[in-house]
């Protein structure tokens, strides 16, 4: 008989499971916020063609510093924001997950506060208990919008290190007001925290939503994290990435990053997306139309629905909306229970795959009569 063991896990973390939502295979999968659409053919071969010139490399570690990534990913936030940041300012890991949880590591840490805002990214809490940061989520107002007169309060009270804003929001897809983001960011820097501007969704912000990237040259304590997962159609290949108002906030996060954690094919593939900007931006381009004209039809069918910078719409109310959840999935659209008790979370996809959202969550909800939708809908 082999002797007993039990893994030695961290007290903290017994009876913690992984996070992760369902990966099933359905007609219409739209639960994790991905780029329904698949890399163009001449996107997919030219990535191909990079990533077999640095296959016979591979014997090598990969270039640490990643420069030549880091000024291609400077390069596009110029054109995509107008904002000019150096090659010192940007940073780049494994999806934004993985930048964040770097963040966690050089700001947070045990005797140290992350401060956010709730309903926001699930994944925020996990970062801190990872790293012993003490975590707290001040929470929304019912429209999802910041009190920012008790935020400032807040921050001055609990003396944050860091305080994270999502802007488009996740699940909501709301966007905070520039003027907010400016507030609580010199709030928290009269305490000396960092504020992370996640714009994990940034590119699907409407035209007249700027990006906390124009912030940073006013306020030195901003850093802005993208990710390549959503609007570059990358999420398989994982590149996220950030620009801080200072480079010494990317030189911390050097000191705690792995070494070469970003291999050379990841680097080859994400500086081949970002030179095919435009090509992929055509199909963010589809993806915003395909939203606006989801929410529409949405408030016309009597749901509720927060208003969307994103590549997914938060919607409801229903009095069951696992109930609904499970109707939909039973004829093969798989959307997110997210969110506060009666909402659901619908990813943008397809025109196709979105009529036949459409078409199953009528039939979710139960057939209308005379157009007027049903209890369940309704609200
Ligand atoms: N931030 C937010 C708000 C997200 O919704 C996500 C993905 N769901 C991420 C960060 C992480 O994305 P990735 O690691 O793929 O870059």
């Amino acid at each position: 008989m082999s002797p007993e063991f039990t893994p030695p896990v961290r007290d903290d973390l017994v009876g913690e499971v992984a996070y992760g939502a369902p990966q099933l295979d359905v007609a219409a999968r739209l639960n994790v916020n991905e780029n329904p659409f698949p890399l163009p053919d001449e996107v997919a071969a030219a990535m191909g063609r990079a990533v077999a010139d640095v296959a016979v490399s591979l014997n090598r570690y990969p270039d640490r510093d990643f420069e030549g990534l880091r000024a291609a990913l400077a390069d596009y936030l110029a054109d995509e924001s107008g904002v000019r940041v150096g090659v010192d300012q940007v940073w780049a890991a494994n999806g934004s997950n993985e930048v964040m949880h770097q963040v966690f590591l050089a700001f947070g840490g045990p005797g140290r506060l992350a401060l956010t805002f709730d309903p926001t990214y699930s994944m925020y809490p996990e970062y801190a208990r990872d790293t012993f940061t003490r975590y707290l989520a001040f929470p929304r107002r019912s429209d999802f919008t910041v009190d920012v007169p008790a935020a400032l309060v807040e921050i001055d009270e609990q003396r944050p290190s860091i305080v994270i804003l999502t802007s488009p929001n996740n699940p909501t897809g709301t966007s905070l007001p520039l003027e907010d983001i400016r507030a609580i960011a010199s709030a928290a820097l009269s305490v000396g925290a960092i504020t992370v501007v996640d714009e994990a969704y940034a590119e699907f912000r409407h035209a007249d939503v700027p990006s906390a990237l124009t912030l940073m040259d006013q306020l030195p304590n901003v850093l802005v994290t993208r990710t390549m997962s959503k609007a570059f159609a990358l999420a398989g290949a994982r590149l996220g990435y950030a620009a801080a108002a200072d480079p010494r906030v990317v030189s911390a996060l050097r000191v705690v990053r792995l070494p070469y954690h970003l291999s050379a094919v990841t680097q080859a593939v994400a500086i081949s997306a970002l030179q095919h900007a435009e090509v992929l931006q055509a199909q963010v381009a589809l993806l915003r139309e395909e939203r606006d004209r989801l929410a529409g039809w949405l408030v016309a069918e009597g749901f509720t629905v927060a208003p969307s910078d994103a590549n997914f719409i938060l919607f409801g109310m229903f009095e069951d909306r696992d109930a609904v959840w499970r109707a939909l999935l039973d004829q093969g659209v798989l959307i997110r229970q997210t969110g506060p008790e009666g909402w659901l979370r619908v990813s943008i996809g397809t025109p196709d795959e979105n009529d036949r959202f459409r078409a199953a969550l009528l039939e979710a909800v139960g057939q209308r009569i005379d157009g007027e939708p049903l209890e369940e809908g309704s609200g």
